[in-house]
């Protein structure tokens, strides 16, 4: 037989260190680039919050300063009236001049002429009054800030007159703004400015409802408007007043009803005393404006990211300013970092298929390394174990030719007998590569039958005998329950002829090989015994590798292809194969196939 040493490829797989050291970078790398990623998209979306929160504020901030504007635009339009008519308007003349601004500006809730009336015309003007065929006869003002009664002696009175809408306004007619100290200083402000004055908020004499705050626009009104221009100066003579009512919600809720922000605010009357500051909390969801039972003081609005610093902006007119206090935390815009979150998932979503792909591509890798390796030992094997028993039988042959006619018959069939051999050896080979090549191509097809086992076990025990080396004995005992069993007779034929050759070639002379049969109901057990040379620890995790071989064989020819075979067709039969080794101390490999009577 020939001789194949057959020396073991190098592993060429990754080492684990190697293998997890690239994930573990991978992975790292992946985490923390999804970190640093989802960190700088929270930032962003923070910034573009704040952006989006602070254009919010911006534009309501805008929206109602532009409507104070055109409100209080109004009453500069009814001086003009005045200044046009010599101050000779009646409340016909009134009544038409406003109705367009009544039905553009909803948000006023009553436009009035209030004069000035001295002590001594007031009789007159109560029975002018009478003729305006109203109800009210007198002037009034209101007894302890809530019932209207008829006002008492003061050197001036400043009653309103007239009053567009009249509906719902009634109650105001005859009323003394001046008896009401926030209005009479509005009413100064504006008379020694000669500019438009908005009173602090106050209560109209006209309100039902307990939980609205109003607010007054005084413009005065002069006999002589250009008396100051004149040269000398002369002073003016102050006649009354037009003014705008309104009412806070009106205001608010009409100049924002076409925005879809959702940005509560409160707004504070900051020209107004500390605790008269409070003007009401815009409710962005309702879009109403509330009076809450505790007003919250100005400046007690949380901070939040989205506006670091009080998120107040300011409204000027009528010389008086308001702030609009907003709170980003109830409404507004959503603060939970959805696209950071997003990202994050990502990223490591990512890195996760990354990782799947980068330990595939590793695996297949390793498998197109151990397929070259195969091929390499495969042609190198191939080359050795076919070549060399073919040169034996060829120089065997010639020499028969020879010699035949002077060679004895025992030389003659010595020399029959060692072709006879190697051609087994080449014949076992080549099936050995021919059944683990249909493995790999998945065509190694099962075909089971009824076997008499304990037959076939002594019939290979038999057949071995020749391979014995003297002193060596091929033992064999059946304890089968049942002899006849189910399955692949070239299958099994296949693993015992290669554990027994096995068990020979590594066993010393003198020896002993077992075969033992045995049986459970639902297990078959085919187990070979030696005590041979073992197989070195180090190699038993590779020992059914294709090829491999243990490094204590010496020159015992082998070719690394038995274990292989057994392998491939235990694995057919759906059964186990364990290999119990230690060297120099013997092998015993036990093969259980489920059994099938
Ligand atoms: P071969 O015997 O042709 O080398 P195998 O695949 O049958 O190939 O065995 C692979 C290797 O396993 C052998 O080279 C040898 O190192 C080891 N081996 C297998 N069976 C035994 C045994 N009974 N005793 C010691 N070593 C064994």
């Amino acid at each position: 037989m020939s001789k194949y040493s057959g020396r073991n490829r190098e592993d060429r797989r990754l080492s684990p260190i190697a293998r997890y050291l690239t994930m573990g970078l991978t992975l790292g790398c992946g985490v923390v680039l999804s970190i640093a990623m989802a960190l700088w998209v929270h930032r962003w979306e923070q910034l573009s919050r704040r952006t989006q929160f602070q254009q919010q504020t911006d534009n309501l901030t805008t929206t109602l300063q532009r409507n104070l504007n055109r409100y209080t635009d109004v009453l500069l339009g009814i001086q003009d009236l005045y200044r046009v008519a010599d101050n000779q308007v009646t409340a016909a003349m009134f009544g038409r001049f406003v109705q367009r601004a009544l039905v553009s500006y909803p948000g006023i809730q009553a436009l009035e002429w209030a004069p000035q009336i001295e002590a001594r015309d007031r009789t007159r003007y109560e029975q002018d009054l009478q003729t305006l065929g109203r109800s009210i006869t007198t002037i009034t003002e209101r007894q302890d800030g809530d019932r209207l009664i008829p006002a008492g002696d003061r050197p001036d009175y400043v009653p309103v007159t007239y009053v567009e809408p009249w509906q719902g306004n009634e109650v105001a007619l005859g009323y003394d703004l001046a008896s009401d100290p926030i209005r009479l200083a509005a009413m100064h402000q504006a008379r020694d400015t000669g500019q438009l004055a908005a009173t602090g908020r106050i209560r109209l004499v006209q309100e039902t409802a307990n939980d609205q705050f109003s607010f007054l626009v005084f413009l005065p009104i002069y006999q002589d408007p250009d008396a100051s221009q004149t040269s000398p100066p002369s002073p003016k003579i102050l006649m009354g007043y037009v003014l705008g009512v309104f009412r806070v919600a009106d205001v608010v809720e009409e100049s924002l009803q076409d925005l879809s922000y959702t940005t509560n605010f409160r707004l504070y009357d900051l020209t107004g005393r500390p605790n008269q500051q409070f003007l009401g909390q815009y409710d962005a969801l309702s879009q109403q404006v509330r009076i809450p039972p505790t007003p919250a003081p100005l400046g007690t609005v949380a901070r939040s990211p989205l506006c670091p610093t009080p998120c107040r902006q300011t409204l000027t007119f009528a010389q008086r300013e308001w702030a609009i206090e907003f709170d980003p935390a109830i409404g507004g815009i959503a603060t939970f970092p959805w696209g950071a979150t997003a990202t994050l998932v990502l990223g490591l979503l990512l890195t996760a298929s990354l990782l799947l792909v980068l330990s595939r591509s590793q695996a297949e890798v390793e498998r197109t390394h151990e397929l070259s390796d195969l091929k390499l030992r495969f042609f190198s094997m191939a080359s050795h174990e076919l070549r060399t028993p073919l040169s034996i039988i060829l120089v065997s042959a010639q020499s028969l030719a020879a010699n035949y006619t002077v060679w004895t018959e025992g030389q003659t069939l010595k020399t029959v007998e060692r072709i006879q051999t190697i051609t087994k050896g080449m014949t076992q080979l080549l099936s050995d590569i021919l059944t683990l090549a249909r493995a790999e191509a998945k065509h190694l097809d099962i075909a089971p039958e009824i076997v008499d086992l304990t037959r076939l076990g002594q019939q290979l025990v038999d057949e071995l005998q020749p391979e014995l080396r003297p002193g060596q004995v091929l033992k064999f005992e059946s304890h089968l329950t049942s002899p006849k069993v189910y399955l692949d007779p070239k299958l099994v034929r296949s693993i015992l002829v290669n554990l027994l050759s096995n068990g020979i070639k590594y066993s010393p002379t003198p020896g002993q090989i077992w075969l033992r049969l045995t049986s459970t109901a639902t297990t078959l057990t085919l187990q070979v015994q030696d005590w041979g040379l073992g197989i070195p620890a180090a190699a038993q995790t590779r020992i059914c590798e294709p090829f491999y071989r243990g490094q204590n064989v010496g020159d015992i020819p082998g070719t690394g292809l038995g274990l292989a075979v057994v392998k491939t067709c235990v694995e057919r039969h759906q059964g186990t194969l364990s290999i119990h080794s230690q060297e120099h101390q013997g092998t015993t490999v036990t093969v259980c196939l489920p059994r099938i009577d």
